[in-house]
């Protein structure tokens, strides 16, 4: 087997070998541990039919061992003064394709149908940029792409708001708009240590399991969206202040929300906090109506 990219010292003279510097602005944090890496693969159960899209593989430290336990590994790296690096890392694995491009401009579901054509076993597996995890994840979940999930590193302060459960002080839309596709859970929490250069925050490995079908039935994903974040845009605020202030003006909205919150057997005095994804879907199929 090759000699693991992510040793501190093989790390340190690949860096050197290109004069590479970091660039703070798009969250290079590379992984110097293996057996990190490693655990996260494991959580991915990949096998040799997987697929697995990577999102910036930087000097391909975790691309390597994904490429060792699956079948193909497409990774979108934006960052071009990485390409010729990742060229030499990674040419004893033939079944690594790398794109050169910011994930959030690719056309993802386009370049899964190109080069997964034989595989319907897909996870994203990725130590992500910081500066853009919220956007990144929501992406590959909106866009509903034939992915059986994702499992990532991100900030633990996210991490927790993404598994966040109803009445805790980190539940909030994140966490709805996250938990709607998926089952979430944080897996791990990893040190700042197994870094270079070290991040300012702490770090986590989150496992996001897709859904067959969304967590609710809801008439119109946006509209539902739209109410939760309503929900949530004062914590302090009651469901019906929040809902009243934030929802788009009609004649009689504070009526209208009264009637639908009573419809959907929600009290108007609960703070968006407490309500289960199950009731968000009830209220919002309640207020549809009212709004459209
Ligand atoms: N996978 C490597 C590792 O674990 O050592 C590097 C992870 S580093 C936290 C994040 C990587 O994402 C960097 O290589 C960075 O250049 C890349 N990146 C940042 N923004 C990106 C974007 N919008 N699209 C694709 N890659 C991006």
């Amino acid at each position: 087997m090759n000699k693991d990219i992510a040793t501190p010292v093989r790390t340190k003279d690949i860096l050197k070998k290109y004069g590479f510097s970091f660039k703070k602005s798009l969250g290079q944090n590379f992984l110097i541990d293996t057996n990190i890496l490693k655990k996260i693969v494991s959580f991915a159960d990949l096998t040799q039919e997987s697929g697995v899209i990577e999102i910036g593989p930087g000097i391909g430290a975790l691309t390597e061992q994904l490429a060792r336990t699956s079948k193909k590994v497409v990774a979108f790296e934006i960052d071009q003064r990485l390409l010729p690096i990742l060229n030499d890392t990674l040419s004893p694995y033939p079944n690594v394709k790398i794109i050169h491009n910011d994930v959030l401009e690719a056309d993802v579901a386009e370049v899964m149908k190109e080069e997964f054509n034989d595989i319907d076993n897909v996870m994203v597996v990725a130590n992500l940029p910081y500066y853009v995890t919220t956007p990144i994840i929501m992406k590959l979940l909106e866009e509903h792409l034939p992915i059986r999930g994702i499992v990532c590193m991100l900030q633990k302060e996210v991490a927790d708001r993404i598994s966040a459960k109803p009445g805790t002080k980190d539940y909030g839309s994140l966490s709805i708009a996250v938990q709607y596709y998926t089952e979430a859970e944080t897996v791990m929490i990893v040190p700042k240590t197994v870094f270079v250069p070290q991040p300012n925050v702490d770090s986590a490995v989150i496992r996001l399991t897709r859904r067959e079908q969304p967590a609710v039935a809801v008439t119109d994903e946006s509209f539902f969206f739209q109410v939760t974040r309503a929900s949530f845009a004062q914590r302090r605020k009651t469901l019906l202040n929040n809902l009243t202030s934030q929802l788009p003006e009609g004649k009689q909205k504070k009526e209208d929300i009264l009637q639908a919150l009573s419809a959907s057997g929600i009290d108007p005095t609960r703070r968006g906090e407490t309500l289960s994804l199950e009731e968000f879907g009830r209220l919002s199929e309640a207020l549809y109506p009212f709004f459209h």
